[in-house]
């Protein structure tokens, strides 16, 4: 990771250097954090930040459902991740606002610890890698199932939740593939480790519904707006693996790994016709995040110098 120069700190833009927390920092013992990943990138006007409010939003329900107080303002934060961004060189970049139990208490009660709150900008390329939109990234289904909401909140962007994700992760890594997919308790398939999933079969478009158990995703949702605009035939349903087997197209969505073309599932090449479907919303997507498509500029949130 190349260090930019400002972390945003508790209402203050300190060196990148200085960002430190206490060992004994509670949410970092407990799983007590909750955290947003956004992107801005390069756009005709400037650097420009993309749907910035509906990350805010999620943002704050985590913090919501966790009972944890930020005692910040959608408005505050908004403007802190632009603050944040300029302050900062790079001119595309992944942003990571992050709420946690902080310094003072131990013990799992985490009501007794003060609310601390950072937000980090560096710059990151493709998450799954130049293969992810081009001839696509190797899957394999987790042995590892997705955690599911009566035990954790999924809808929540809780750290905890994340040594699920690690594990799945870690076990495609060691299998050769770049990814893994969930399924969740009923055996359907739920999403990636950090991605939504979506599959295309006979020209139909579906994902998982909420109720699978999936982080509803934003880019999940710009794709299922693109959709909606290419006037598709989409539907929220379950699949089972066998269908994503025998699926046309296969991609993930997700704002580290945008949109992500699967070639293969456990072995079995996913379509033989390439990815019409896909590649059109891989260039939507390049399109509307990079400014170059008007009718999706409602999505962004200029950072002025
Ligand atoms: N599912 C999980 C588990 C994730 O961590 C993410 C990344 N936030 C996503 C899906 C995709 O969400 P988004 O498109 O909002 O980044």
């Amino acid at each position: 990771m190349k260090a930019q120069e400002k972390i945003w700190m508790d209402g203050k833009l300190v060196p990148w250097g200085d960002a430190k927390i206490h060992i004994l920092t509670h949410g970092f013992h407990y799983g007590l954090a909750v955290f947003e990943g956004i992107r801005a990138f390069s756009t005709p006007d400037g650097t420009a930040i993309f749907r910035l409010d509906e990350h805010v939003e999620r943002f704050l329900n985590s913090a919501k459902i966790y009972r944890l107080d930020m005692g910040y303002s959608a408005k505050e934060l908004a403007k802190a991740c632009v603050d944040l961004v300029r302050a900062n060189p790079a001119k595309e970049c992944y942003i990571r606002p992050i709420a946690y139990t902080g310094y003072g208490e131990m013990g799992i009660n985490p009501l007794t610890s003060k609310v601390s709150v950072g937000i980090a900008s560096w710059e990151w390329g493709a998450y799954l890698g130049a293969d992810s939109t081009g001839k696509g990234v190797r899957a394999m289904v987790s042995s590892w199932t997705r955690i599911d909401s009566r035990s954790m909140p999924v809808q929540a962007k809780c750290t905890a939740n994340y040594a699920n994700s690690a594990l799945a992760k870690m076990e495609a890594l060691a299998g050769g593939y770049d990814e893994a997919i969930l399924l969740n308790t009923q055996g359907m398939v739920a999403e990636g480790p950090g991605e939504n999933i979506f599959r295309v079969k006979d020209d139909v478009l579906s994902t998982p519904p909420a109720s699978s158990g999936i982080l509803r995703g934003i880019t999940r949702d710009t794709v299922i707006q693109f959709a909606s605009d290419l006037k598709l035939r989409f539907y929220r349903n379950d699949a089972t693996k066998e269908e994503l087997y025998t699926s046309d197209e296969v991609f993930f969505s997700g704002t580290a790994a945008g949109v992500a073309k699967v070639r293969e599932i456990d072995g079995r090449r996913i379509g033989y016709d390439g990815a019409p479907i896909t590649d059109k919303m891989v260039k939507l997507y390049d399109g509307a995040v990079h400014g170059k498509l008007k009718r999706y500029s409602k999505w962004l949130t200029p950072v002025k110098p």
